[in-house]
């Protein structure tokens, strides 16, 4: 497919390079009055370069539901970006892609319930194999692992335990940390099955809205050494190249669908009548 967004740019000129960024197409990152921007496209119909047969399909297209079909690029450019850069739609029945800061952050949540799905922000507390272990493990869970580990040697399940005083206290130490985080106990709290801890901790996509990109920036400042123009040149060619890659899945949706009517029949609730 050929480029449509994309340019080729000589990365060896800074003349090319701030004439490229400076010229590109900008939009709104917010609300228009919230005044910042950063790089865009249009993809409005009439700006997307269709020939009148594929301009016929897509307006019928428009009243369905098909941005997931050709979206994809979009997670592709913000993995190859380390998720600091992603691409979102903005204006009026979102008619332009814009480039938008972002970062994966951490959820908080520590484990789930493989049964109903449920994330917890407490860990599932590991098993002891040791009795004495087990005995103190109790007594922390019991009480949130919230007293001082000399407060534990005083109650009568761990002061009958066949230790002495400091290898008491070194154990209660380290139980105590290893059950950090921990709730009392492995069971959901919607479902009541056995909870389990993540390996890999879950994060989110959060988009910066509000901040706009190289707005007003005329690229003289020191901070634009030739390496740092030919980085944001290769970032903004990304995103040039995430645009076409979304247009291309378009046109070949216009190729391969056609938009039928069809009548949905969905279940009613009535009061009938039945012999008693
Ligand atoms: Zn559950």
């Amino acid at each position: 497919m050929p480029a449509f967004f994309q340019k080729k740019i000589d990365r060896r000129s800074r003349t090319a390079m701030v004439a490229f960024l400076t010229g590109h197409f900008c939009y709104d990152t917010m609300r228009s009055w919230n005044r910042t921007s950063s790089y865009a496209h249009c993809i409005k119909l009439h700006c997307l370069g269709l020939t009148s047969k594929q301009s016929d399909n897509a307006f019928d297209m428009l009243d369905t539901d098909f941005w997931d079909e050709i979206r994809e690029p979009i997670d592709d450019f913000t993995v190859s970006q380390d998720s600091r850069y992603t691409i979102g739609i903005n204006g009026r029945s979102g008619g332009y892609l814009v480039l938008y800061e972002s970062r994966r952050e951490l959820t908080g949540h520590l484990s789930y319930c493989p049964t109903c799905g449920q994330r917890n922000f407490t860990k599932v507390p590991p098993t002891f194999e040791d009795a004495n272990e087990q005995v103190i493990a109790r007594e922390i869970l019991g009480s949130q692992n919230a007293w001082h580990p000399g407060i534990y040697l005083t109650q009568a399940s761990i002061a009958a335990l066949p230790l002495a005083g400091d290898e008491k206290l070194a154990l209660i130490t380290r139980i105590k940390s290893q059950l950090a985080n921990c709730s009392g106990s492995a069971a959901c709290g919607v479902c009541r099955n056995p909870r389990r801890n993540f390996t890999v901790p879950p994060s989110k996509l959060s988009v910066y809205p509000g901040k706009g990109i190289d707005q007003g920036e005329s690229f003289d400042g020191e901070e634009w050494s030739m390496v740092s123009l030919r980085d944001r040149v290769d970032l903004v060619c990304a995103f040039d190249a995430a645009c076409d890659a979304i247009r291309n899945n378009f046109l070949a949706l216009l190729e391969d669908y056609r938009v039928v009517e069809v009548t949905e029949y969905r279940p009613v609730q009535v009061k009938q009548l039945v012999a008693a």
